[in-house]
């Protein structure tokens, strides 16, 4: 609360300065989803994200822009008892210098009335005062967005029909990402991406997770860095899958229904074709025991949840530059 008006107060004294670096919308859902999803499910709220439609690379304040987002995404599982929360993003302009992108977090909740959307964006405004004794809050959020976004060259609003839900939008300008690695200090990762881009881009990938948002993330880590992906719900669609395909690498969930990861990689080993192929484990923990299953089911490696994109980098380059028949003779 005390931060909330602080954040309002510097903004509207004009003593708030954004930042101007590059990111990629997945590092940005990557500082949103962890923060919201936890909730989202504990009401048994649908979370849906549709932000391929993005530019992949953009530069400005990553920080607020995610702030913005959570405002939004946690208002709308507060105020939705049974549904879906969907956050989606689009393109509505491009120059030489930037996009006007638009975000939006669409709920199926109580809805707003049409004199109350009228006030919400003002600072300490709730719908009717019995939400502060229901759900209690500030009232500084939404404010607080509006003026991220004001900042950012773009506007907030909100389209509501009362009982069925709201639509919360901003726009925002923003700067087009350097595609070239940058001689600042945050080289290690970049240069990482950069060389996967240029030495293994469009190869293709299999990537087995059951969480959806999960799935999403790390598709999106991966596209981002110029790889083909294809996706498996659980163990034994990627059994399917390796059946057909031939894959550079495949990153496996270990806790899958129908087939889990142990499962699925001894089965994949035995396919012709697959004896070399990189398997990954995509780890929730990283004790020493779960390590030895992996690596004995015949995995090469493991990353643990949630994915770092530095980490991601490192460890593909690792697999995906070994000639296949020495990473045979790892397994
Ligand atoms: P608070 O901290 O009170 O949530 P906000 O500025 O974020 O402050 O929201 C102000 C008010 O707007 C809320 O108290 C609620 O009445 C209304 N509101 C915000 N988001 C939603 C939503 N998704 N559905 C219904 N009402 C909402």
């Amino acid at each position: 609360m005390i931060n909330s008006i602080l954040d309002l107060s510097k903004i509207e004294a004009g003593r708030f300065d954004l930042e101007h670096q590059d990111f990629s919308i997945a590092e940005l859902l990557q500082d949103v989803v962890p923060v919201i999803n936890a909730s989202a499910h504990a009401k048994g709220l649908q979370l849906s994200i549709q932000m391929t439609a993005l530019p992949a690379s953009l530069r400005g304040d990553r920080t607020r822009l995610a702030q913005a987002l959570v405002n939004y995404l946690s208002n709308a599982i507060k105020f939705t008892e049974r549904g879906k929360i969907t956050l989606r993003g689009s393109k509505l302009e491009e120059t030489a210098n930037g996009y006007l992108l638009r975000f939006e977090v669409a709920d199926t909740g109580i809805g707003i009335s049409p004199a109350e959307q009228a006030l919400l964006f003002e600072p300490f405004s709730q719908a009717d005062s019995s939400t502060t004794r229901r759900f209690g809050g500030s009232g500084l959020g939404l404010a607080i967005t509006r003026q991220i976004a004001r900042l950012m060259g773009g506007d907030a609003g909100v389209d509501s029909t009362p009982g069925e839900g709201s639509v919360f939008w901003f726009t925002a300008w923003l700067g087009k990402g350097e595609k070239l690695p940058s001689a600042s200090a945050a080289t290690a990762l970049e240069s990482d991406e950069e060389t996967l881009r240029r030495e293994h881009g469009g190869k293709r990938l299999l990537l087995v997770e059951d969480e959806p948002i999960n799935r999403e993330i790390a598709q999106m880590l991966l596209e981002d860095v110029g790889l083909v992906v294809e996706t498996a719900e659980d163990g034994l669609a990627a059994l399917q899958l390796a059946e057909k395909n031939d894959y550079a690498l495949i990153l496996m969930d270990m806790q899958m229904p129908k087939m889990d990861g142990i499962e699925a990689t001894k089965a994949i080993r035995q396919l012709p074709g697959h004896q070399a192929t990189p398997i990954l484990a995509l780890t929730a923990n990283a004790f020493a025991s779960e390590c030895e299953r992996c690596l004995s089911a015949g995995m090469n490696d493991f990353i643990t949840k949630p994915v770092d994109p530095a980490r991601l980098s490192r460890i593909l380059l690792k697999y995906l530059s070994r000639p296949q028949d020495s990473a045979a003779q790892g397994v």
